[in-house]
């Protein structure tokens, strides 16, 4: 039996980034993670090329400020993602690919219906402040509406309608109807800025060096991070917690840390949390995601004026360029059981075609191809965290607070998720824990 003073259960960035501070302000740390491996949903491959291929989590943005800074003191290299890459998006439905800014679908009454429709977004917007979303006025109301809904009320045409279905399936979080427009204004407020999605603020960056190597790089800094040491349950008391692994260890700190995805977290049994804590905790759902990513020599989506960056109502929701030559891809979450429920060789026949209907023949010949299944794998249950219409409220605000010596971390835990969420969680439960004492 050993005695930390905090116990960390998860080993993603989350866990990781909490445990390093928790190390830096002097505490004794045990991590206890349930796979072989550190990083969570962040995981990288290398093929005999070097090229380090990434099988989750991938791109940051200019108002990723934790993780930016995180990246900094580790001393590892920002470089622009595929947002600086050469070429035109691709779009592609049943009948049509469309190469440019607009689908051939689009007439200029959709273009101006489009930009009403961005106006009206930047008065919700407005009302809306991400450090404090509870204060919003109209919290309730807009929780309750979908974003598709809203967009017919606000006058959207078919044609937009589908547009922002393609916009949302590509970033594989649900559909705009089952998506709750307060959950969606509250993460584009999030990001400080007044129109869609913004990808210079979310996705213009990367991790040379993999963004996987930022939870290695972590993990390698610390002291004690216990691999294959999945966690069953959670005693917490004010005089000592006990950590309980599937093989009957038991684990005793002063703190405990939970820094797993909201699916695994609901399967732990959790002793001396309040009612309402745990309540709220076990309320959030994940939308469910595959990513597909395919290796070739070279980027030949770029001789044909394309750069890689697809939103697709085939299988895959999206692609975009990783780096040279490697193009990832997402499959969403309304289409997740088609892709999950057929053999694997199939299902990557059929990517690779979607791939070549896009951007050519070359598409269905790769060096390599990676499927992962994150909806799922039993340590994620997921991809993001899924906020569909009456779910902010559902949650309430317990949604990422902590109950001493009972702290709670992750990309769940933010308004927003991505690698963002768990670093600047997971940093923010240590400071919590170390001015708790
Ligand atoms: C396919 C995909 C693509 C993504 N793309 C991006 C992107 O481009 N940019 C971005 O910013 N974000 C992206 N994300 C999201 C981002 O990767 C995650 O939000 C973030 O890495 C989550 O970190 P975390 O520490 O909160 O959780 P996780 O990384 O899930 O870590 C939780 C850890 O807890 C462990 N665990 C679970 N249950 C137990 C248990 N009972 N006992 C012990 N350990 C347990 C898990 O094994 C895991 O290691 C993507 C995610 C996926 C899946």
């Amino acid at each position: 039996m050993s005695r930390p003073d905090v116990v960390v259960v998860g080993a993603g960035l989350a866990g990781l980034a909490a445990a390093r501070d928790l190390e830096a302000g002097g505490a004794t740390v045990t991590v206890l993670e349930a796979r072989p491996r550190v990083g969570g949903r962040v995981e990288q491959v290398e093929i005999d090329d070097g090229r380090r291929v990434q099988l989750g989590g991938e791109v940051v943005g200019d108002a990723h400020t934790s993780y930016l800074g995180l990246v900094e003191e580790l001393g590892l290299t920002l470089v622009p993602s595929y947002v600086a890459e050469p070429g035109e998006i691709t779009r592609q439905v049943p009948g049509a690919v469309d190469v440019g800014d607009w689908p051939s679908w689009f007439t200029p009454a959709d273009r101006a219906s489009y930009d009403e429709v961005e106006a009206a977004l930047g008065k919700v917007l407005a009302s809306i402040d991400p450090a404090d979303p509870w204060s919003s006025p109209d919290l309730e109301q807009l929780d309750r509406l979908s974003v598709g809904d809203w967009l017919r009320e606000a006058g959207a045409t078919p044609a937009v309608l589908r547009l922002k279905e393609l916009a949302h399936l590509s970033l594989a979080d649900g559909s705009i109807e089952r998506t709750s427009l307060f959950a969606y204004a509250r993460k584009i407020a999030a990001g400080g800025t007044t129109g869609s999605y913004d990808v210079a603020r979310w996705e213009n960056l990367r991790v040379a060096e993999g963004s996987a190597t930022v939870a290695l790089t972590v993990a390698a800094g610390l002291r004690d991070v216990r691999l294959s040491s999945p966690v069953r349950g959670v005693t917490v008391r004010r005089h000592g917690c006990v950590v309980t692994t599937h093989d009957g260890e038991e684990v005793r700190g002063g703190a405990v840390v939970l820094a797993v995805p909201a699916g695994p977290a609901r399967d732990l049994e959790v002793d001396g949390v309040s009612d309402e804590r745990l309540a709220s905790l076990r309320r959030q759902r994940h939308a469910w995601a595959a990513k597909f990513v395919a290796a070739y020599d070279e980027p030949f989506w770029r001789a044909r004026g394309q750069n890689g960056l697809s939103e697709c109502e085939g299988v895959l929701g999206s692609t975009w360029p990783q780096q040279h030559g490697v193009l990832s891809a997402l499959v969403p979450p309304e289409r997740y059981a088609a892709f999950a429920a057929t053999d694997p060789r199939t299902r990557t026949r059929e990517a690779l075609a979607q791939v070549a209907a896009l951007y050519g023949p070359q598409g269905e010949a790769p060096l390599q191809t990676w499927t992962r299944l994150w909806g799922t794998d039993p340590w994620t249950q997921g991809y993001v965290t899924g906020w569909q219409p009456g779910d902010v409220v559902a949650v309430g605000p317990l949604h990422g607070t902590h109950e001493p010596p009972f702290y709670v971390c992750g990309s769940d835990q933010w308004v927003a998720g991505y690698m963002e969420g768990a670093v600047r969680t997971g940093r923010a439960a240590a400071a919590a824990a170390l001015a708790h004492g």
